[in-house]
């Protein structure tokens, strides 16, 4: 079975989160790789872990190759009634890593593996909200790529808690933290909440920040010198200007962020609309010399992944 920490040997620790931490782990039995996330909880936090063991059952629901799979959840004293303080999460392993990690090492991305990754991403977010499931945790270390070179949506959050970060303290990372990618209605309910928001087109927004993060190469709220505490991101996200885009972005591209970074959700793009956006459906060509450049990256033997990325699912 996958209900006991007994099952599983482990091999190497593949991150950290704000309140626990991703093992790689082998099934003894069959002989499976996992990526285990083990989740700590206060003895108080009985409510908190409560809601997570609620959220664990939607996620094991999720049956989608855009989602990352969950294939079990339980406490390390058993299943996951017992009153022990961890969760333990058995997830499809993802042997590339998360997009985060991506950036951090290449720091730029081309526009036709941005454009890949929207339209996977979108395709995701389409699967979740069929479901009526808000993410409300669309950033790049959500985003994970196996070795196929497919990315894939990892966890989500429902009701203001989050499988794999449950408390809302600041990240070190800055950008990896839970609130720098929160949409303007999630701020500031009373400005921009008057009619409710679903919450759907919270999940744009993020995903808007994301592909504008691969082009600049930083989140792209805050710049270098700025501090980036609280209030000067929430000023960034609800009242700063629209981002204006570098001169590098095709129009399509341009469009595409616009369109995601919406401040009033009313008016921001659907996921349906944005799938037909000409920036996801542009046909790229393959011969152009920016696709050269990657696959050339990729012969350094930097971008071993990228290469499949290229070669598979992303476009
Ligand atoms: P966060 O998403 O905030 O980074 P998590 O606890 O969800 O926090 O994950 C910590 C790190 O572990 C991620 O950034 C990622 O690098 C790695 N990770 C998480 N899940 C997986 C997985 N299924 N496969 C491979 N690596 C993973
Ligand atoms: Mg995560």
């Amino acid at each position: 079975g996958i209900n006991s920490l007994l099952d599983f040997e482990k091999l190497e620790v593949l991150g950290h989160g704000n309140s626990g931490v991703v093992h790689k782990v082998c099934h003894r039995r069959n002989a499976n790789v996992y990526a285990l996330k083990v989740l700590r909880f206060d003895e108080k936090a009985v409510v908190v872990r409560q809601q997570a063991v609620q959220e664990a059952e939607i996620l094991k629901r999720m049956d989608s190759p855009l989602i990352v799979k969950c294939h079990g959840v339980f406490s390390s004293g058993g299943d996951t009634e017992s009153v022990g303080c961890d969760l333990c999460f058995v997830m499809e392993y993802m042997e590339a890593g998360s997009l985060h990690d991506v950036l951090l090492m290449h720091q730029r991305l081309p526009e036709q593996i941005i454009s890949g990754i929207a339209r996977r991403v979108l395709e995701g977010l389409h699967y979740l909200h069929s479901q009526q499931i808000v993410h409300r945790d669309i950033k790049p270390s959500n985003l994970l790529i196996n070795n196929r070179g497919e990315i894939k949506i990892a966890d989500f959050r429902v009701s203001g808690v989050v499988v794999g970060q449950l408390n809302s303290t600041p990240a070190n990372d800055f950008c990896m933290g839970t609130r720098a990618y929160m949409s303007p209605e999630r701020f500031d309910p009373e400005r921009w909440d008057g009619d409710l928001s679903d919450g759907f087109a919270g999940d744009v927004w993020s995903l808007g920040l994301v592909v504008l993060e691969c082009h600049v190469g930083r989140f792209p709220l805050v710049s270098p010198g700025q501090k980036p505490d609280w209030a000067t991101l929430m000023c960034a996200i609800c009242f700063g200007e629209r981002m204006d885009m570098p001169e590098t972005a095709s129009p399509e591209f341009r469009s595409f962020v616009w369109r995601c970074l919406e401040k009033d959700w009313r008016k921001r793009g659907t996921v349906t609309e944005l799938l037909s956006h000409p920036f996801v459906t542009k046909c790229w060509n393959t011969s152009s010399s920016g696709t050269k450049d990657l696959v050339g990256y990729a012969l350094e033997g930097q971008l071993s992944f990228f290469f499949s990325l290229f070669s598979f699912g992303l476009f």
